[in-house]
């Protein structure tokens, strides 16, 4: 912690820095809030921990000027996207990476406590020490892990102008897409049931949409009235179409960094949509979004020997 608050505290003092975007720690249990220090004494209420959550690269486009931002591996992934689609400027960004471990999911630990008021929590290691009005209790971080944290493949952020803490190996993580072979397996009309069954029950709340850092559009496709692409109504038709034409415009673009899962108070499994684009992008072109800014994204560049039998 000590750490990342000298880091900032010399950062803030530079006259090109406007302002560091970071963590501190929020008012409800297990709770991280995105934070701006824009002075000195602002960076003593910086954190950083398992569970700082949130994606800050959405904020970047909030400041003219240039900013200091803390990411982790998932978040500098959607930095490299951003800046491969020309929405940021690298000269406007110190970028100071974090190498992960693991994110929590305050949702899991907010059940593990079972409505017990909570005084304070703290976290040393792999371990969160949870106080309660009488007595306290430990947990283990790795049982409360977010579902994208224990088969993520980038443990070291691809893109950054200094780095905190060691590299971590992924060698023997568990195989990220697993889970959408399992579903690719099934039989259509059961896959069908699957995800009729998940999007009957989406709200439209867009909350999967205004979290995601890769969603930049001023007016997304399904506000537009004139003209209307989708039906604004719930129901199963239209929110078919919402998920599907919006997992084509993430195609080669999602950098699986889980927030649409993490936002959506319904529970649907976005990510398993998201996770077969980019398995069928991998297939088709071997591009794999947010890994190298070097390589250009696939759908937004083309070769003359690419085959061109799809155009009629
Ligand atoms: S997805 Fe990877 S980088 Fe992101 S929080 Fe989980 S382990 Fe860390
Ligand atoms: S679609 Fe979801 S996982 Fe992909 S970049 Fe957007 S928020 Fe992240
Ligand atoms: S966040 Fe969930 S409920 Fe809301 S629109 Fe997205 S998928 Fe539907």
């Amino acid at each position: 912690m000590e750490d990342i608050i000298n880091i900032a505290r010399e950062l803030i003092k530079r006259d090109d820095i406007e302002a560091i975007i970071g963590y501190e720690k929020g008012r409800a249990p297990f709770q991280t809030v995105p934070f701006f220090a824009r002075t000195p004494e602002d960076c003593d209420k910086l954190i950083m921990n398992s569970l700082c959550v949130n994606n800050l690269v959405s904020y970047i486009n909030q400041f003219s000027g240039k900013v200091a931002i803390f990411v982790k591996p998932c978040d500098a992934k959607a930095l490299v996207g951003l800046l491969q689609e020309h929405q940021i400027e690298r000269e406007k960004l110190h970028i100071i990476g974090i190498n992960c471990q693991g994110a929590l999911n305050p949702k899991k630990l907010r059940n593990a406590i079972k409505g017990r008021m909570v005084k304070d929590w703290s976290i040393n290691g792999d371990k969160i020490k949870v106080y309660y009005e009488s007595g306290e209790e430990e947990f283990n971080i790795k049982d409360f892990l977010l579902d994208k944290c224990p088969a993520c493949d980038t443990r070291t952020p691809p893109i950054y102008d200094e780095l905190l803490g060691d590299e971590i190996k992924t060698a023997d993580l568990p195989e990220l897409l697993a889970r959408v072979k399992e579903l690719e397996k099934l039989p259509a009309a059961e896959k069908q049931q699957y995800w009729n069954e998940h999007f009957e029950r989406c709200l439209r709340c867009y909350a999967c949409v205004k979290i995601c850092p890769l969603c930049y559009c001023e007016r997304c496709f399904v506000e537009n009235a004139s003209p209307q692409w989708i039906d604004k109504s719930n129901n199963l038709k239209s929110n078919k179409a919402f998920h599907l034409i919006r997992a084509y415009h993430l195609a080669g673009r999602c950098i699986d960094c889980g927030e649409c899962d993490r936002a959506c108070p319904m529970d649907i499994p976005l990510r398993e949509l998201n996770l077969k684009m980019r398995k069928s992008v991998e297939e088709h072109f071997n591009y794999v979004p947010g890994k190298d800014i070097d390589v250009p994204p696939p759908l937004s560049t083309f070769k003359k020997e690419d085959p061109q039998d799809f155009i009629r």
